[in-house]
């Protein structure tokens, strides 16, 4: 299998109307997206980190969790961030034939145009899994795909102070769409260390366009 540094320098070849996998680096501007919410357990005490920094972010939800915590999604879009598609049941979606995969993304369109009336919303596929068949389905129809510059590798259930220690090592730079995670705790604790250095040293942040 291909590696995701080796996909994303193919991915960059495709224009940013396809599939978007960093901004453009002018200005001084970050890109936090949380992926796998909203999620009861963390969502709201990340919404607060963020509203205390006044820091906007995009959130990849899960058209399930999406329908089981209403209220949740309504405060994300209530306090300017951004929402987008990452399927319905998040399945593995290199097992899955295309139709199944519009399926689980165009079920998750409906249930988030019913938040804010936006019948498509940017996707991100479970685990970005990449696929040319869907790549090209969704560019014929104008949809867009998008996956991130910067992995926080929030996900791996390493300490949040050795993935703090290893951000400093290798900070984002400006234009970098960073992947987290709102499943757990661990974004929480890793932003509530990274947020005031980030914004010392004169970096922004931004939801991603829609
Ligand atoms: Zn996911």
């Amino acid at each position: 299998m291909m590696s995701w540094l080796k996909k994303t320098r193919l991915l960059r070849l495709l224009p940013d109307s396809v599939v978007l996998t960093r901004m453009p680096r002018r200005g001084n501007t970050l890109y936090l997206t949380f992926d796998d919410g909203p999620d009861p357990r963390y969502t709201p005490a990340l919404l607060d980190l963020l509203d205390l920094h006044r820091v906007q972010a995009t959130f990849f939800l899960i058209g399930r969790q999406a329908e089981l915590h209403p209220q949740l999604v309504e405060r994300i879009i209530a306090e300017g961030h951004r929402i987008g598609n990452h399927s319905y049941s998040h399945p593995r979606f290199n097992g899955l034939s295309l139709d199944h995969k519009m399926a689980e993304i165009e079920r998750t369109d409906q249930v988030l145009a019913g938040f804010d009336g936006i019948r498509h919303h940017a996707i991100r596929p479970p685990s970005g899994a990449f696929s040319w068949a869907l790549t090209f389905h969704l560019a014929r129809h104008r949809r867009k795909l998008a996956y991130w510059s910067y992995d926080s590798l929030d996900y791996q259930r390493l300490p949040a102070d050795d993935l703090v220690e290893m951000m400093r090592k290798k900070p984002p730079s400006a234009g970098d769409i960073l992947l987290m995670h709102d499943d757990s705790d661990c974004c929480i604790q890793v932003l509530a260390a990274l947020l005031p250095d980030w914004q010392a040293s004169g970096f922004s942040f931004a939801a991603l366009p829609d």
